[in-house]
């Protein structure tokens, strides 16, 4: 459409008018809705890309804040294991509450490395198991003592 120009009504077309606005019209939907489609697949493709980019980064960001913390369990020792899918060690922040930011704990961890401040004064390394009793002590310590002065009665557990 020129600029400055309405399109004449349908009705004012001649014949051969019709038929050519209505070939445009059919053609610009078609390129319309091939272009919405190219976009998407672009879209698709290179947003996979960069999660892939971004869980890498994530992953060395993770190793690092591991090995800041001594790359093993502070309570029973386990060793981190590379070829787990989801880290066996867990970052456990000892100042409560929580900041609500737990998924990116290392973060905070290489922070604090980099502003000269050792990160196990805020925070400890865990491996699943111990930090799972960790948390469970934590929320409940009357229970905790309970049940482990049952424990030891029963002879599981040996607290001399
Ligand atoms: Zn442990």
């Amino acid at each position: 459409m020129r600029r400055g120009r309405r399109p004449l009504p349908h009705d004012e077309l001649t014949e051969g008018g019709k038929i050519s606005r209505e070939y445009r019209e059919k053609m610009n939907q078609n390129e319309v809705e091939e272009t919405r489609k190219k976009r998407k697949a672009y879209y698709l493709k290179n947003k996979s890309i960069q999660q892939i980019q971004k869980r890498n980064i994530n992953k060395k960001r993770r190793l690092e804040a591991t090995e800041l913390l001594g790359g093993k369990c502070m309570s029973c020792g386990e060793l981190y294991n590379p070829a787990a899918r989801i880290s066996n060690l867990q970052f456990d922040h000892l100042s409560y509450p929580r900041s609500g930011r737990k998924a990116f704990y290392y973060y905070d961890i290489l922070e604090l490395a980099k502003n000269g401040v050792d990160p196990k004064e805020q925070f400890a390394l865990l491996c699943r198991t111990c930090h799972m009793i960790d948390t469970f002590i934590r929320k409940n310590p009357q229970k905790a003592i309970l049940q482990i002065s049952r424990l030891e009665k029963l002879g599981i557990i040996d607290l001399n």
